[in-house]
């Protein structure tokens, strides 16, 4: 029997190793680097200080002083955590006053905090949809979106990336059953928008629901940094479900739904992963809600980014580098091949600056790139000394 179960074991090293060295071998083997800072323009990683081109921190808030103190405050006000999930005992004053100004934020009757996007993109899907129901999707979305309608059981069908068209001949070949149609605001590794109006138009017209994660638009876009939907002004009829994220533009963490009372009140009943999950500490909350109002208070955040992002682009376009398609501060510079990407991005840290190679399966085989993103942190001098690096190295 011993035998047995050691030779059973082998099997199992030797089959994740062959695995391993797989992904080595073809240059797709993800390996962490060790930061020692607070996430802004200039980091430490791995004991070598750079300049950091690849935080979602889009308005420099992680690290802000006024949500620091918001979070120290709160962790003296409420403790570290919340010691019980939001249906027990662990929804406090922090996060009901935090769904109340999210809520009045992005214009939606009420708005629910989920623990992370991850979470709150599973717990939705899988609450609203079931085996008889369509779930459609833009084939770029975001790998939570797609595990969610996956866990979800519905169908789900994959539409071409951004084209309103296709996902009319989706909606047309729909049966019975509610649908479902999800896509990201803007997309996390190629940070084009998505043609919302059109979306919505299609999905009203078929009387389907339309979900938007805006992870990388909310407190960048919009007038008032309420994100995609804001930019477009598509109000809760047309965006019934808007899911936004806390961790990258906010700068702190957790993620929340919104949407009209009924939507938000399901989620209390049926979304599992809202159910069955500890809540955030009530200190991460007085932090979100601290720079919430940042978002509203300092437009010029939102004003400086989108100056640097115009700065990076005609300095790109003058060294004729293949960047994507993008007006938001994800600006992704395509390169094909994972081994180049990872090469090219080695380079870059000889010379201090520090950018991620996003290969497969985040993104679709020979179509590996740097993934560069912009913040409200970074200096005019600061883009200009990414262009001169990729100038050297591309
Ligand atoms: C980051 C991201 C998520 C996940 O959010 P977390 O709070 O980090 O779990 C979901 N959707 C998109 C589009 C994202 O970029």
């Amino acid at each position: 029997m011993a035998d047995m179960g050691e030779a059973a074991g082998q099997g199992w090293s030797d089959s994740l190793a062959g695995t391993l060295q797989q992904l080595k071998r073809e240059g797709l083997y993800r390996a962490r680097r060790v930061v020692e800072t607070p996430p802004g323009r200039q980091v430490v990683v791995d004991g070598r200080e750079c300049l950091s081109f690849c935080s979602n921190d889009y308005l420099g808030l992680a690290n802000d002083p006024a949500v620091v103190a918001a979070f120290r405050k709160g962790a003296q006000r409420y403790g570290a955590g919340s010691g019980a999930s939001h249906l027990i005992s662990g929804h406090s004053v922090a996060h009901h006053a935090l769904e109340e100004e999210l809520a009045d934020f992005t214009g939606r009757e009420r708005a629910l905090l989920f623990s992370t996007g991850y979470m709150a993109n599973l717990g939705v899907i899988s609450a609203l949809c079931g085996r008889a129901d369509t779930v459609l999707e833009d084939r770029l979305n975001h790998a939570s979106l797609l595990d969610a309608a996956l866990l979800s059981r519905a169908r789900l069908r994959r539409y071409v990336h951004g084209d309103p068209a296709g996902l009319e001949r989706c909606l047309d070949g729909t049966g019975e059953g509610r649908v479902l149609v999800a896509s990201d605001g803007v997309f996390s590794m190629d940070g084009d928008l998505a043609p919302l109006p059109e979306l919505a138009a299609a999905a009203e017209r078929h009387g389907a629901w339309l979900m938007v994660d805006d992870a990388h638009g909310l407190g960048v876009l919009g007038a008032t940094g309420a994100g995609t939907v804001e930019h477009f002004n598509l109000d809760q009829q047309q965006v019934p479900v808007l899911m936004g994220t806390l961790g990258k533009a906010f700068g702190v963490f957790g993620a929340f739904v919104a949407g009209s009372e009924l939507l938000i009140e399901t989620l209390i009943q049926r979304a599992r992963s809202y159910i069955y999950t500890t809540a955030l500490p009530p200190a991460v909350a007085e932090a979100a809600r601290a720079s919430l109002g940042l978002i509203r208070e300092q437009p010029w955040r939102r004003r400086h980014l989108h100056a640097l992002v115009r700065r990076f682009r005609s300095g790109a376009d003058q060294l004729d580098l293949p960047l994507l398609a993008s007006e938001t501060p994800v600006q992704p510079l395509l390169v094909g091949e994972p081994e180049r990407a990872e090469r090219l991005s080695r380079k870059l840290l000889e010379r201090g600056i520090l950018i991620g190679a996003i290969r497969p399966p985040t993104v679709p085989a020979g179509s590996s790139r740097l993934r560069i993103t912009l913040s409200a942190a970074h200096t005019e001098s600061d883009v200009d000394r990414l262009l001169t690096a990729l100038e050297e190295v591309v």
